[in-house]
C-alpha cells in the first residue's frame, strides 16, 4: 500500500507562542521502502512521524493510505486501522511496567481481541533474542531487551509498515547497533516498509532513501 503525505502543516499556539513544527511537507512512502530522517532537535522529526502514523493530527494537509485518508474518520476507526496496519517503535520504549516482555508483545492482538499465533511469536521472539526473557517484567530488562520487546510489539500484528522515532537514541552504541541489525535483517525477511528517524548518520545511511528536516522543511536528500 502506498502512502502519499500531501503538503502537511503543523502549527502550535497562537501570536507570539506560534510554532510552525511541520512547513508543507509532502513525501510518497512505497511498498517496501527504507527511509531515514535526520533534522536537528526541535526540527518537526517527531511532528512528521506521528502524523504520519495517526498518532497526531495535521494543521493541513492530509495522509492517504492507499485510498483512506486516516485523519477523516472516526477515532475509534482510526486506533484498529493503526493497529492493524501500522507498527510505531519509540525512543523510550513505552513498555508497560506491570506486563510481562510477553504481555507486552501481544498487548495489541488483546485489543483486537485477536488470538496469539505462537509459532509467529516464537519467529520474531526468537529474531530478536528474547526467547528466554519473555516472562521478565521491563525493569527486569537491559534497554537493549526492552527496545527489543518493543519491535516485537510493533510486528506482532503483522503491519505493512514501521515507524521507528530514534530507536537507539536512548541506547549505548552495541545494544543500539544490535538492535540495528535486527530490525533491519526482520525489514528484510518479512519485507516491510520502514521509516526511521534518527542522530545516527551510519543508520541515516543504510537507508534506501534519505531525508533531512530543518525547520520543518522536510527534503530528499539526491543519491550521490
Ligand atoms: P524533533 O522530534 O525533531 O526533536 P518535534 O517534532 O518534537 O521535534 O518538535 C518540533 C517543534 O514543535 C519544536 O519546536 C517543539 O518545541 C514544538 N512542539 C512539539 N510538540 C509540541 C506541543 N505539543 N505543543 C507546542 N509545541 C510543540
Ligand atoms: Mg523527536
Amino acid at each position: 500500500m502506498e502512502i502519499q503525505v500531501k503538503d502537511i502543516s503543523k502549527i502550535y499556539g497562537s501570536n507570539e507562542s506560534k510554532v510552525i513544527a511541520l512547513n508543507h511537507a509532502s513525501l510518497t512512502i512505497s511498498e517496501g521502502d527504507f527511509i531515514s530522517i535526520m533534522g536537528p532537535s526541535g526540527s518537526g522529526k517527531s511532528t512528521l512521524l506521528h502524523i504520519v502514523s495517526g498518532l497526531d493530527q495535521p494543521s493541513m494537509g492530509s495522509v492517504l493510505y492507499g485510498d483512506t485518508d486516516i485523519h477523516n474518520g472516526e477515532d475509534k476507526k482510526l486506533s484498529a486501522f493503526r493497529r492493524q496496519k501500522i507498527g510505531f517503535i519509540f525512543q523510550q520504549f513505552n513498555l508497560l511496567p506491570v506486563l510481562t516482555a510477553r504481555e507486552n508483545i501481544i498487548m495489541p492482538l488483546l485489543l483486537d481481541k485477536k488470538k496469539v499465533e505462537e509459532e509467529y511469536l516464537q519467529e520474531l521472539t526468537s529474531l530478536l533474542g528474547l526467547e528466554k526473557r519473555l516472562s521478565h517484567l521491563p525493569h527486569e530488562l537491559s534497554g537493549g531487551q526492552q527496545q527489543r520487546a518493543a519491535i516485537a510489539r510493533a510486528l506482532i500484528a503483522k503491519p505493512d509498515i514501521i515507524f521507528a522515532d530514534e530507536p537507539t537514541g536512548n541506547l549505548d552504541s552495541k545494544s543500539g547497533g544490535e538492535v540495528m541489525r535486527m530490525l533491519c535483517d526482520i525489514r528484510k525477511k518479512m519485507n516491510k516498509t520502514l521509516v526511521i528517524i534518527t542522530h545516527d548518520p551510519h543508520i541515516a545511511e543504510m537507508a534506501d532513501r534519505r531525508f533531512t528536516i530543518i525547520d520543518g522543511e522536510l527534503s530528499e536528500v539526491s543519491a550521490q
